[in-house]
């Protein structure tokens, strides 16, 4: 049985039009129109997919891209090249290298190569490093995304108890280091901690990135709670469609105040994040400051 629905329901695409929106007319400002640099190797159908999706979405909302897809067979040094040469470009404002690479790419190596004023994913050490010191810098974009959903619906964060379930550098880390930055008491869990649901019972916004099918379950959280939902899991079925499921059990909307849908919640914000990235690193390289 499934528990009556009382939570509101924060769907992500209202708020990513409202962000798209903006960095249109950010982007729109600027005296030359932010320029990002997609590069991929190989064709992978999942990476094939995405960066036409991000080139596509940027040139919709007035940015310029460009997608440099390279052999699968594109060694460690000409890839660098490449990304040497998007550094010292001017014309450049962001790079995004898609991942996964292939399995011969050192990824670590190449992420460090990226000039972190242009890295727009926000992995570079120095944005990390710029997250966790307070100083303005490019983050990665889902759990950025989420603070300005969580803006979009006017859910204060400051002064509130936080939990994070996840500690990926893609997620868990970021977002932690973002709700530290907006004044929230942050706790991070993850697959060691003792007594989970003790830790989960105690937020007053849970944000949850496991990436475990309905892994949060009702008694796991308090009534109230503010819950954002990032997992997308893959469920296969027989001779239909792949479903999508969160990392949150649907039910979870009998105790919370609100939650974010899978499909459709955290989601759609990634990629107009990415371009809200593009265009701050742009913004900043217009007056010369550093990355942030
Ligand atoms: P990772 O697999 O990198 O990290 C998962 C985290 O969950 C780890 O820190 C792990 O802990 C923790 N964890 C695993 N099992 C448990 C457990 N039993 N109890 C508590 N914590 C646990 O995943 P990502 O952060 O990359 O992604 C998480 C989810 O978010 C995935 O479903 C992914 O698809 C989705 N996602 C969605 C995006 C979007 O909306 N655009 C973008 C990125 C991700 P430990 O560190 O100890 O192993």
């Amino acid at each position: 049985m499934t528990a009556p629905h009382t939570a509101q329901i924060l769907t992500g695409p209202p708020a990513a039009e409202a962000l798209l929106k903006e960095t249109a007319e950010r982007a729109a400002r600027l005296a030359r129109t932010p320029h990002l640099s997609i590069v991929r190797l190989g064709e992978d159908p999942a990476s094939v997919s995405y960066v036409a999706g991000k080139d596509a979405k940027a040139k919709a909302t007035g940015l310029s891209s460009a997608v440099h897809a390279l052999p699968a067979e594109t060694t460690q040094a000409d890839l660098l090249a490449l990304i040497g040469q998007l550094n010292a470009d001017p014309q450049v404002n962001g790079i995004l290298v898609q991942l996964p690479l292939p399995r011969h790419i050192d990824e670590e190596e190449v992420l460090l190569a990226l000039d972190p004023d242009k890295d727009v994913d926000g992995f570079h050490p120095v944005n990390v490093g710029r997250l966790w010191t307070g100083h303005p810098a490019s983050v990665p974009c889902t759990p950025q995304g989420v603070m300005y959903l969580l803006r979009h619906y006017g859910v204060e964060v400051s002064g509130k108890r936080a939990v994070v379930v996840g500690r990926s550098n893609i997620v868990g880390r970021p977002m932690a280091g973002l709700l530290l930055g907006a004044h929230a008491t942050v706790t991070v869990a993850h697959s060691r901690t003792r007594d989970l649901g003790a830790v989960t019972r105690e937020a007053e916004l849970l944000v949850v990135a496991v990436g475990q099918a309905h892994f949060i379950t009702p008694d796991l959280v308090r009534p109230g709670a503010v819950v954002i939902d990032v997992g997308i899991n893959r469920v296969e079925r027989a001779g239909k469609k792949p479903r999508l499921l969160g990392d949150v059990h649907p039910d979870v909307a009998g105790v919370a105040s609100a939650l974010t849908p899978v499909p459709g919640g955290v989601g759609p914000l990634t990629i107009a994040q990415l371009l809200a990235n593009t265009v701050a690193a742009a913004e900043r390289q217009a007056v010369g400051q550093p990355a942030g």
